[in-house]
């Protein structure tokens, strides 16, 4: 085994049978009645017995609808976003090449640069409100001049937007790639798609899991056809297989019943994010996603995780999993009742 293989540890999903799962920022909703019969119907005139097509064209077609990619930009899907990372990681790794991200951010940068033998460099974002240190992070471009920048917009699991002025000036900076990974897209108005063709080092990723969908595995790249051709070359054949092809593109043809369910959660996180307010301690972070960052009385975290588990809560503690995330969980917008028995239990338990 690679050294730095035996180092990781394996990426650790919490059991979470019997619990209120607002851990891993799935939608709570699922479909009507009738839309799962139609659903159903499509999946019983779908054949396994040939491989998927290739290009997924037709899943293509409606992404490119549902999401605004601009015409003249490529699409390359992935078997959720992790995949994307990985194929881009892939493409562009060596010993002597940077992966540049920002921390707090998305530990799947780092633990991908890792499995592809990659340096991996995280700049620390403000201690105040998680914004981006720009001059450390144009100074850290400067150091490292790094292969691949990724950047979560909205950031997980801070949930901030950053600066779109500093952003312009990462992006002019940057001597390589930078993947702006759009995960949380559903939860905010604001978003990179229509900038794709003015900085010819800028991509896109989107994932539909956040926004209803994270039973599919499904992901996608937009971006200039020269980057997503050479990517091309490193995605396994028939990565996406036939019955995410249909189901998505199912799904994706009934996006109103999903933009309906984002909002929900959009306006339970306005009212989550006032009550946490109000509870004794507790500092919220505003969130552009579709879950909130909570900062909780010093030393309490590890206590307040296992008293929401015991009153049938699961959520996420950040304590320990980087110095600026002391004292905090994360909290995932659920429905209204689970988010109430959430503000319930952190009542009792403070
Ligand atoms: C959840 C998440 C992803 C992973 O999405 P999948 O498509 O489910 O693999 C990627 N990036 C960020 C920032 C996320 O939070």
């Amino acid at each position: 085994m690679r050294p730095e293989i035996r180092a990781l540890s394996p990426y650790h999903v919490p059991d979470a049978r019997g619990l209120i799962k607002l851990d891993a920022m799935e939608n709570p909703y699922t479909w009507p009645d009738a839309l799962r019969d139609e659903w159903a119907a499509l999946l019983r005139d779908t054949d396994l017995n040939r491989y998927p097509d290739p290009h997924a064209s037709g899943l293509v077609t409606q992404l490119r609808r549902s999401m605004a990619i601009p015409d003249d930009m490529a699409v390359l899907l992935g078997n959720g976003s992790d995949e994307i990372i990985q194929m881009i990681a892939m493409a562009v790794a060596g010993p002597d090449r940077t992966l540049l991200s920002v921390e707090p951010g998305f530990v799947m940068y780092r633990m991908i640069a890792s499995f592809c033998g990659m340096r991996y460099t995280g700049v620390p974002l403000r201690a105040d409100d998680f914004s981006l240190d720009l001059a450390a992070l144009l100074q850290a471009i400067a150091d490292t001049r790094p292969a691949v920048l990724f950047l979560a917009y909205p950031n997980n699991p801070t949930g901030n937007l950053f600066d779109r002025k500093a952003l312009a000036q990462v992006i002019a900076a940057a001597p390589g790639l930078v993947v702006i990974d759009e995960a949380y897209a559903p939860f905010t108005d604001q978003s990179y798609m229509a900038e794709l063709g003015r900085h010819d080092n800028l991509v896109v990723m989107r994932t539909v899991s956040k926004m209803g969908l994270a039973g599919l595995r499904l992901g996608l790249l937009a971006g200039p056809p020269a980057w997503l051709a050479e990517f091309d070359k490193v995605r396994l054949p028939y990565n996406i297989n036939v019955l995410t092809q249909a189901s998505a593109e199912f799904a994706l043809r009934h996006q109103a019943v999903f933009d309906a369910q984002t909002a929900d959660i959009r306006a339970e996180r306005e009212r989550l994010q006032q009550a946490l307010a109000r509870l004794p301690g507790l500092s919220p972070y505003p969130s552009a996603a579709n879950f909130i960052l909570v900062r909780v009385p010093a030393g309490r975290a590890p206590a307040l995780f296992e008293g929401l588990k015991e009153r049938g809560v699961l959520v996420k503690n950040l304590h320990g999993a980087h110095p600026l995330l002391q004292d905090c969980l994360r909290l995932t917008v659920g429905r209204p009742e689970e988010n109430d028995a959430l503000l319930g239990a952190l009542q009792q338990l403070l």
